[in-house]
């Protein structure tokens, strides 16, 4: 039964001539899916309305070909043909009585046209402003024919999302874009959209007028904007518009807070800002916080601060969030880790992916839904070795699907590489990929966890399954060999040199100064860098890479990243590549041909590659044990990303009965015609 102190989750709350069925609201999100998979993007949007979402939003949606941000995947509204496709996404959303929401998009300097070419109209001609990703060419600037033009397409597509079933209709005023550009104090066009701030608001009060008049009371008429405590004048701006839309979909100016990855960010993050301007305001407000506690929803929404609970990456991590603790399972809830990998993959220009949820991106193409597997044609004994991400995931799925599993363990406490990692400076949320799954197998009397169980091949026979899945994982490697070099350095043993693994458990490197060697470019040699300075030793960053963490320019960590270096007092040093350890020294070659530099430490500590530790899948392929399928995942067949462990363990388990041949085509492909 649910917790009566989250009822006030379930009112509905009108929204100018709609109403939203509860408060829960998915809030527009990319997805690497846009308007050239429109069936992918209806069914995941379908699903998240299905798990209870009042309200089901796009991504980005263009208005007109000169917001145009490929490679990266965006929507569109430009013609019939995509009131066509998103008519897939609103009747998905409708179906299950939730509202539909577009986000109209105006690139502004941000983006460069990749893909049609066509300069970017930029409220200034400068170099384009998206920092994350540089591309030469600057915007041409606007003039006020194109403010005219900017208003006329604006209303075209808000006419057109009418006709695509969307209940509400979003002025996007914030993320850098075309509009955000406008509210900016640099701002200092001498006409009547620059300078002073009632200026400057001017274009989002007109699309917000325009915008109403299209739509006619046929729908919404919402508006996403930044406020920040840390800079009064957002407020006065959000009180120059404050009860013009229905709805205000509000965020911070800082968006590496909005996305914060739980390194750095955690839950609820953004409400002192939210509920400053929500007090501003007649209207419903909106705005996320990567909320995954019903109790913190309930008591925001009792605070005042906000009216509806937004979420994005919430939503990607369970969809059926709302339905779970509407049906009094919140320990059901499957919680977002805040890796950002969802993100990443967008930034990528692929459909987005998630570490939580294995099917994100999967519904539409493989028919995955989140909750639910089919039942087991014919029940088998199954034996999981390894229980890190990908043998959890692969031994739950089974489970569910009524498989007889043993799950086997050689450590005393499951968890594999998110055990050991969650306990490094940041990660404490990794630890949530663990006890979801444990969470869930607790509850499957067909699924036998068996600890301190190292499997050797002679022990197969007797234990009479019919499958095995080996999920051994990998190891970090201490050579050096990686994307920057083929034969890692060489050594004189000068120097000691540590591995990860030593680190994860619980080991230390014994020694004063720390050369931390980072080859891999994501959160490991950074967050090991952390750890080392906390325990007290000096530590010195290299990196191969222009910039430490280089990989968390898609996870939106890199900036704070080395950030924390740099408070910790962790020396970084890049474009170096570590090839010789000889007399009590690193010897550290410069990538571009300069001097190299002699750095006299006590260890070093490559985070470069992992091994693969696949010896009892070896054993067990060379000898014929009756065995109906031997199966190697994770990271023990490729080591990756912890979402990619958990998709494989999920996969492999969803495809027991039917995957032969791992590379036969499995999936379903969009085509554009
Ligand atoms: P993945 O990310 O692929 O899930 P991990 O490295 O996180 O891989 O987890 C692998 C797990 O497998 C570890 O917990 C490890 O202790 C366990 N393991 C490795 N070899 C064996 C074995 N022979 N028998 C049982 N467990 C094993
Ligand atoms: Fe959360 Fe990570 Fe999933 Fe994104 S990928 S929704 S951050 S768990």
């Amino acid at each position: 039964m649910r917790d009566s102190r989250h009822d006030i989750l379930f009112d509905p709350v009108p929204i100018g001539p709609v109403t939203a069925p509860n408060r829960f609201y998915q809030v527009p999100h990319c997805t690497g899916m846009g308007w050239r998979r429109p069936r992918s993007l209806a069914a995941m949007r379908g699903i998240k309305a299905e798990g209870g979402w009042g309200v089901v939003s796009t991504e980005y949606c263009s208005i007109h070909p000169t917001s145009d941000n490929d490679a990266h995947a965006y929507c569109a509204l430009w013609d019939a043909d995509d009131i066509r496709a998103h008519r897939l996404t609103t009747d998905a959303v409708h179906e299950h009585g939730a509202l539909a929401a577009v986000e109209l998009w105006a690139g502004g300097g941000m983006v460069v046209n990749l893909g049609t070419r066509l300069p970017p109209l930029g409220l200034r001609s400068l170099p384009q402003t998206d920092t994350g990703e540089v591309h030469p060419g600057q915007a041409r600037a606007i003039d006020l024919s194109d403010i005219a033009d900017l208003r006329r397409w604006h209303r075209d597509a808000a006419l057109r999302a009418v006709e695509a079933g969307f209940d509400i209709v979003y002025v996007y005023a914030t993320h850098g874009y075309l509009l955000s550009q406008f509210l900016d104090p640099a701002n200092d066009r001498a006409d009547a959209y620059g300078g002073r701030l009632e200026n400057r608001v001017r274009i989002v009060r007109e699309l917000l007028e325009d915008t109403r008049a299209a739509v006619a009371g046929r729908a919404a008429v919402a508006c996403r904007f930044s406020v920040g405590l840390e800079d009064a004048e957002t407020y006065d701006a959000f009180g120059l518009l404050a009860d013009l839309p229905d709805l205000w979909d509000l965020t911070v100016p800082d968006y590496d807070l909005e996305m914060g990855n739980s390194r750095f960010v955690k839950e609820n993050a953004l409400s002192p800002s939210i509920a400053r301007a929500t007090a501003m305001t007649e209207r419903p407000v909106v705005a996320v916080g990567r909320f995954t506690s019903p109790d913190t929803m309930a008591q925001v929404i009792r605070s005042g601060a906000q009216d509806l609970i937004g979420a994005a990456r919430p939503s990607i991590a369970d969809p059926f969030l709302p339905a779970k603790i509407r049906e009094g399972r919140s320990e059901d809830i499957r919680e977002c880790i805040g890796c950002n990998i969802c993100y990443a993959h967008d930034s990528a220009g692929v459909p987005i992916r998630c570490t939580q949820n294995p099917t994100m991106g999967e519904e539409w193409r493989q028919g995955w839904h989140p909750e639910r597997v089919a039942p087991a044609s014919a029940p088998q004994r199954v034996l999981v070795v390894g229980s890190g991400p990908a043998g959890l995931e692969a031994a739950r799925v089974l489970g569910e699907q009524g498989h007889d599993v043993l799950l086997a363990e050689a450590k005393r406490s499951p968890g594999g590489r998110v055990s050991a990692e969650s306990a490094l400076p940041g990660l404490s949320e990794w630890a949530r990929v663990r006890d979801w799954r444990l969470s869930q197998i607790d509850r499957l009397a067909n699924v036998q966890i068996f600890p301190e169980s190292r499997i050797i091949a002679a022990d197969i026979p007797a234990l009479g399954v019919a499958h095995v899945l080996v999920a051994t994982g990998s190891h970090w490697a201490g050579d050096g060999i990686g994307r920057h070099s083929a034969q890692g350095f060489t050594t004189d043993g000068s120097l000691h040199v540590t591995r990860v693994g030593t680190v994860l458990d619980g080991g230390s490197p014994g020694a004063d100064h720390v050369l931390i060697y980072d080859d891999d470019h994501h959160y490991m040699g950074p967050v090991l860098a952390l750890a080392m300075r906390r325990s007290g030793h000096a530590v010195t960053l290299v990196t191969p890479a222009g910039r430490a963490c280089q990989w968390g320019s898609y996870t939106s960590e890199q900036f704070a990243s080395n950030t924390a270096l740099v408070s910790a007092g962790v020396t970084v040093l890049t474009n170096r590549v570590l090839h010789r350890i000889a007399d009590g020294a690193a010897h550290l070659a410069c990538l571009y041909g300069g001097e190299a530099i002699r750095l006299r430490c006590d260890a070093v500590l490559p985070v470069t590659r992992r091994i693969p530790d696949r010896a009892l899948f070896d054993a067990l392929a060379k000898t014929d044990h009756g065995l109906r399928s031997l199966t190697l995942i994770g990271d023990a067949e490729a080591p990756g990303l912890i979402a990619a462990a958990v998709y494989s363990g999920h996969r492999a388990a969803r495809g027991l009965e039917t995957l032969t041949d791992p590379y036969t085509p499995h999936a379903r492909r969009e085509h554009p015609v």
